[in-house]
């Protein structure tokens, strides 16, 4: 059961049509897991609907979606010819991430690989914009990460697996929203560890819930 939500602000800024694409990316895979989440926006954009009708100069957030798909099919089908390592299928990823990923549900040898094991692929958004930025995580079991700050805010959202810190347990849809004022120490499941997707803006240094790991494979 999902216990860590996104909250009003994110969910109505998303309905609106007014989130960048990473956050985009974020709510549409929570939501996929999520029918708090899901129901809220629905709300959300009922109101928005009706007080937007008659406005052409509103982008919906479902044609931003489409036009980052749109953009990122073409990279996708580049990297389509790339060798999935072996039992190392996802079963938790949402189809809208899937489509912004080498071979969707698979990890392949185009997730590159960091210190202790990590692994990561990094969503090209830059093309759409070059201060968004969302990366795949997938972090070994029980890897136990140093105590630290944020310095903006920063989305993580599990989809296997799941991490725990100071504010709690966070499982398969949970999403962590981490600022400025979280100090914390995440570790990922002992079991199963943790596979998850960060988004932030901005050229700000990585200080989300994997933060340390995020500076230490910066290109
Ligand atoms: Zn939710």
């Amino acid at each position: 059961m999902i216990k860590h939500h996104l909250n009003p602000e994110i969910l109505m800024s998303y309905a609106a049509g007014n989130s960048s694409s990473s956050v985009s990316l974020i709510v549409a895979s929570h939501i996929t897991v999520c029918s708090k989440c899901r129901k809220e926006v629905s709300f959300y954009e009922d109101i928005g609907g009706k007080v937007l009708e008659e406005s052409l100069s509103v982008e919906t957030k479902a044609e931003t979606l489409d036009i980052i798909l749109s953009k990122l099919d073409g990279l996708n089908s580049e990297l389509i010819t790339n060798t999935i390592i072996e039992n190392s299928s996802f079963k938790n990823i949402p189809v809208v991430l899937q489509k912004m990923l080498p071979e969707g549900n698979s990890l392949t040898e185009n997730w590159k690989k960091g210190i202790g094991g990590i692994k990561y692929f990094d969503i090209d958004m830059e093309s759409v914009n070059k201060d968004l930025h969302a990366r795949m995580l997938s972090i070994p079991p029980g890897k136990k990460l140093p105590n630290h700050g944020h310095e903006a805010q920063e989305l993580t959202l599990v989809l296997e697996g799941g991490f725990s810190d100071e504010n709690g347990n966070y499982n398969v849809g949970d999403v962590a929203i981490e600022d400025e004022n979280n100090i914390h120490t995440p570790i990922a499941d002992s079991e199963e560890g943790c596979v998850c997707l960060v988004v932030y803006e901005g050229n700000l240094k990585f200080k989300g819930v994997f933060g340390p790991i995020l500076n230490l494979l910066k290109i």
